[in-house]
C-alpha cells in the first residue's frame, strides 16, 4: 500500500487531521514524507500503529516527553514505563486524597474543639536512643513528653541535626488547641528546618547536614503527625500493626511504581537514599495528617536502625504483649542489637488511654 494522505490516515486511524498535525509539530508522529511544494503531509500505513499508542497515551494524562520517550521503547520496555507513569499517577492522587481528608478534619476540627463529646485521652510513654554495636557515635534523637512524641535520624556529620530538629518541636508539647493542629505543626517544622539549615551554615564540614523527622502531637482525642524521610509510625490498634508513615526514600518509590519487590529492596544498595529530608540539600516536603485516637491504641515511633533489621511481625508483638512503654522501648532497641545492631536505633512507644485512667495507674 502506498503513502496516504491526512485525510484517509486520519480515517485510519480516528484521528483528526488536526490532531495528526500537533502530533507532527510535537514531534510525536511526523509524517512519512512532507511535499516540498504543497506541504502536504503523506503517512506511512505502518504508522497507524504508533498514532493510536499516542492517542492513548494522551487520554492517560501522560506528558508529551514522556510519551515521546514510550514510543521510542520496545514494547516490554514500554509496558514498564507505562506501569511507572502510573504508579506515579497514583501515589499523587493517594498524597492529595490524604491532604483532602486532612483539611476535612482541620475544619471539621475547627467546629468540635470544644465539644465534650469525646473523652480527653492521655498517653504513658518512653523513649530510647542506642548507638547501636557498630557505629561510634548516635546521630539518632528522640523525643517523648505528655502532648509529643519525636525521632530524628541524623545524617552528613550532623549529631546535632536530629536534635536540633527536635528542638524546634518542643514548644508544642505545652500544647496546641485542635483547631490549630495543622498551622501549629507546619510552623513548628519550619522552625525545624531552618534550625537545620542554620547548624549547617554554622561550620563548612556541616555543609550537607540534615535529619528525618517524625513526629506526633495529642490534643485531646486528636493528634496531628510530621513526617519527612524514612524514619516510621506505627500504630496497633485491636491487635493488627499498621504503618502509618510512608518511607520517602528511592527504594520505596521504586517498588511503588513495580519496579522492585519488597524481598529485593531490603537487600537493594540504595536502600539508605533518603527522596525526601530536613536539609542536606533534599526537597522539604514533609507530609501532615491528623488522626482520632482512641483509647488502647499503642504507637511505636522509631528510627530505620529498628525497621532495618527486626521483622514487623518481632515488633508487632512486643508492643500487643509489653504492657509497660518503658519495657517495650528496651526490648526493641535489645532486638536490633541482637540483630547486629549495624545503625542507631532510637524508640519511641506511647500508650493511649482516658486520662482517669492514666492518673490512677
Ligand atoms: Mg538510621
Amino acid at each position: 500500500m502506498g503513502l496516504l494522505t491526512i485525510g484517509a490516515f486520519a480515517r485510519a486511524s480516528r484521528l483528526s487531521p488536526k490532531a495528526l498535525r500537533l502530533y507532527d509539530e510535537l514531534g510525536l508522529l511526523p509524517p512519512a514524507r512532507v511535499d516540498p511544494y504543497s506541504g502536504y503531509r503523506r503517512y506511512d500505513p505502518a504508522q497507524l500503529e504508533r498514532a493510536r499508542l499516542v492517542a492513548w497515551l494522551r487520554r492517560l494524562g501522560m506528558p508529551l516527553a514522556d510519551i515521546r520517550a514510550v514510543c521510542e521503547l520496545a514494547p516490554e520496555a514500554a509496558a514498564r514505563e507505562v506501569r511507572a507513569y502510573w504508579a506515579r499517577v497514583e501515589a499523587d492522587t493517594a498524597a492529595r486524597r490524604d491532604l483532602a481528608a486532612f483539611l476535612v478534619d482541620h475544619l471539621s476540627g475547627k467546629d468540635t474543639t470544644m465539644s465534650s463529646d469525646h473523652p480527653t485521652l492521655g498517653i504513658r510513654y518512653a523513649v530510647l536512643s542506642d548507638t547501636g554495636s557498630v557505629r561510634e557515635s548516635n546521630d539518632d534523637a528522640g523525643y517523648a513528653g505528655p502532648r509529643l512524641l519525636a525521632v530524628a535520624d541524623g545524617f552528613g556529620g550532623g549529631r546535632h541535626a536530629g536534635e536540633a530538629a527536635i528542638e524546634a518541636l518542643k514548644p508544642l508539647d505545652a500544647g496546641v488547641p485542635g483547631g490549630e493542629l495543622l498551622s501549629a505543626l507546619e510552623e513548628a517544622a519550619h522552625r525545624a528546618r531552618e534550625s537545620v539549615s542554620a547548624l549547617a551554615a554554622s561550620d563548612p564540614t556541616l555543609r550537607d547536614v540534615g535529619t528525618t523527622l517524625t513526629a506526633m502531637v495529642w490534643s485531646g482525642s486528636r493528634l496531628g503527625l510530621v513526617h519527612i524521610g524514612d524514619s516510621r509510625a506505627y500504630l496497633l490498634r485491636d491487635g493488627e500493626l499498621f504503618q502509618i508513615t510512608h518511607d520517602h526514600t528511592v527504594v520505596q518509590s521504586l517498588i511503588d511504581e513495580g519496579r522492585i519487590t519488597p524481598e529485593e529492596a531490603a537487600s537493594h544498595p540504595q536502600r539508605a537514599l533518603l527522596l525526601r529530608a530536613m536539609g542536606g540539600g533534599s526537597a522539604f516536603e514533609p507530609d501532615f495528617a491528623l488522626r482520632d485516637a482512641r483509647a488502647e491504641d499503642r504507637y511505636l515511633l522509631c528510627s530505620d536502625g529498628l525497621t532495618g533489621v527486626v521483622p514487623t511481625g518481632e515488633i508487632r508483638r512486643v508492643l500487643a504483649s509489653e504492657d509497660d512503654p518503658g519495657r517495650a522501648v528496651r526490648e526493641l532497641v535489645a532486638l536490633a542489637n541482637r540483630a547486629g545492631g549495624p545503625d542507631n536505633v532510637t524508640c519511641v512507644v506511647a500508650h493511649v488511654a482516658e486520662q482517669g485512667a492514666l492518673t490512677s495507674a
